[in-house]
């Protein structure tokens, strides 16, 4: 078998892992601001061995139709692909892969080559009345892979990792046709050998997939330039009980409601998406990430508003609240990077210019394109951010950043081997919104771990900008208490969320709905919205065999 997953317990692969050894300023910074000692002993995950495994339920019957479609190889029943196909990477995962409590994990797995045999296999799990869950990466953070507890069916986890080529590319359209499970870095090497690249960088990059990506209608950093997922998706083939749906790539059409829009963000309950039409782009000749320093929170958003209302066009536009910037700055490593931009001398004219360091805010903006482009719009960032107050650092922040940005999620295991719970929630809003939005967020967070009796932090970084508004991305950590750690999260998780809600923003810019996010749906798109949804899974679903339990 040729499909690799990540760690059963944990982000990334095995023998990687987050340190802060080299990182002198973190343990401090940690210990103030959620009162956890990083020296303290860590408590590692359990050994797979001490998981206790519910027993497969697969009947003969079902086995045998299986390995009848894929050959018994693909038909894989061990208690390790089962656990690493029961869940994605949220908090509430990782927590309860640790505490062995896996309730209803699939039965078995199942890696089809090609869409004819995923063809196959949905016909003969619908014949059997059994539950088909597709997983790409198995990266997600909205609860969108785990089975229903009570689920009394036999349940399939359809890995699409052996579906991960570039099957054609339209060079004159920029179009390239792609199979779904074709991890980041699988797509993006076989586009890079022809020239081309998706544009597509979620964090989470190197370990979810294109059908992933599409299912949950997912973002990446560089998404001011190249767009969401949902822009950057222009067909679409999809497998469903009885049909297979297809959408034909064309830049845009009239053609009544959007099939195309109705399977983004579908997590599987509309079918197993097995190929993309995606609009692609050339390599870029230059490309640059920028680092700029503002004086305050208020100001740093200003300018962004201000660069997204302007003709500059950057590829990144990002900022993070103060209290980012000092976690930023505890994680810089001795004599790299940042530390050798806040040098004093910086430090003096910054204090010259009466800025409050506690409050200096740090961002990033990215170009793309050809020289003459990148030199345009950065002479037009410039004078944005010196009109609002900010200065330049110039390239070494922005590139350590872009290095680094794919290690980061290491952290989160690193901390819950310590004690700490963290986890992120991100909204988007339109730009009127947003700062009533963030204050309210951060104080209904700090009620929280009032609540809790907890020392918690939450800090917020903005990325993804549009015309009407931009994304808010909140990271928030805290020490667990005695007692069920689940439960204290979601007191933390529910008030933010709710935060959103209450502020006019979206319970997800763009981690998708899942099981974490679907108790505020109505809230968002309303009652009758939430109607149309449901009509529209049991028209293509009728014996609920996708997925289900899902958005709605
Ligand atoms: P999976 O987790 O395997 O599946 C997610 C859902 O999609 C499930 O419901 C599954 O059934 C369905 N699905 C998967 N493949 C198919 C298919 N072929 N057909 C039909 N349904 C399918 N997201 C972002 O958008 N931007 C980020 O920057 C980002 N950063 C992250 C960082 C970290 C550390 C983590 C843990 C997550 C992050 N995410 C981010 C969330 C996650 O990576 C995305 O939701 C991603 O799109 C999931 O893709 P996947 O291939 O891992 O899907």
């Amino acid at each position: 078998m040729t499909v690799q997953h990540m760690k059963w317990w944990g982000w990334g692969v095995d023998g990687v892992a987050f340190s802060h050894d080299d990182k002198p300023s973190l343990a401090p910074f940690v210990q103030k601001v959620i009162d956890v000692d990083l020296n303290a002993p860590a408590v590692a995950p359990l050994a797979f061995e001490e998981l206790d495994v519910p027993k497969s339920q697969l009947t003969e019957d079902l086995e045998k139709a299986l390995s009848g479609v894929l050959g018994a190889e693909y038909v894989v029943s061990t208690d390790l692909d089962r656990v690493v196909h029961a869940f994605g990477k949220s908090l509430r995962d990782l927590v309860r892969i640790r505490a062995s409590d896996l309730r209803r994990i699939p039965d078995v797995v199942v890696y089809p080559a090609d869409e004819e045999q995923i063809v196959a296999v949905l016909d003969a799990v619908v014949a059997a009345d059994a539950v088909l869950i597709p997983f790409g990466g198995g990266s997600n953070i909205a609860g969108s892979l785990e089975a229903p507890a009570d689920e009394t069916r036999q349940v399939v986890s359809l890995d699409l990792g052996r579906l991960n080529k570039v099957l054609s590319i339209d060079e004159e359209s920029g179009l390239a046709q792609i199979q779904a499970g074709a991890l980041g870095p699988d797509l993006e090497k076989q586009l890079g050998e022809r020239g081309w690249t998706l544009g597509h960088f979620p964090d989470s990059f190197t370990h979810s997939s294109l059908g992933g990506w599409i299912a949950t209608r997912s973002s990446g950093m560089q998404s001011d330039k190249y767009g969401d997922i949902a822009d950057i998706t222009k067909a679409l083939r999809v497998v469903q009980p009885g049909r297979t749906l297809a959408t034909r790539a064309v830049p845009v059409t009239s053609t009544g409601p959007s099939v195309r829009e109705m399977i983004l963000g579908s997590e599987g309950r509309l079918g197993v998406i097995t190929e993309a039409t995606v609009q692609v782009h050339r390599k870029p000749a230059k490309r640059v990430v920028l680092g700029y320093f503002f004086p305050d929170w208020k100001r740093g958003v200003a300018a962004m508003r201000a660069i997204a209302a302007s003709d500059a066009a950057p590829s990144i536009t990002r900022i993070s609240d103060a209290r980012e910037t000092s976690f930023s700055f505890a994680t810089r490593k001795t004599s790299k990077g940042f530390s050798k931009f806040m040098s004093s001398a910086l430090v003096a004219v910054l204090k010259k210019r009466g800025w409050d360091l506690e409050q200096m805010c740090l961002s990033f903006i990215g170009y793309e394109g050809s020289e003459e482009h990148v030199a345009r719009q950065r002479k037009l960032v410039k004078k944005i951010v010196s009109d609002h107050g900010g200065i330049g650092v110039g390239e070494g922040p922005g590139a350590l950043y872009d290095q680094k940005k794919f290690d980061t999620p290491y952290i989160r295991d690193f901390l819950l081997d310590r004690g700490a719970l963290a986890d992120v929630s991100e909204t988007s809003a339109a730009w009127s919104k947003l700062m009533p939005l963030y204050d309210t967020t951060v104080e209904r967070a700090n009620k929280a771990f009032a609540q809790l009796g907890v020392k918690g932090w939450i800090m917020c970084h903005l990325s993804h900008s549009y015309h009407s508004g931009a994304c808010l991305y909140f990271t928030f950590a805290f020490k667990a208490g005695e007692g069920d750690p689940i439960a204290q999260y979601d007191v933390v998780k529910s008030a933010v969320q709710q935060a959103f809600i209450d502020s006019a923003g979206t319970l997800s810019h763009h981690h998708a709905v899942g099981t974490e996010h679907s108790r505020w749906l109505g809230d968002d798109i309303s009652e009758a919205g939430v109607q149309m949804v449901s009509g529209i899974f049991s028209v293509v679903d009728p014996g609920r065999n996708l997925n289900p339990g899902k958005i709605v």
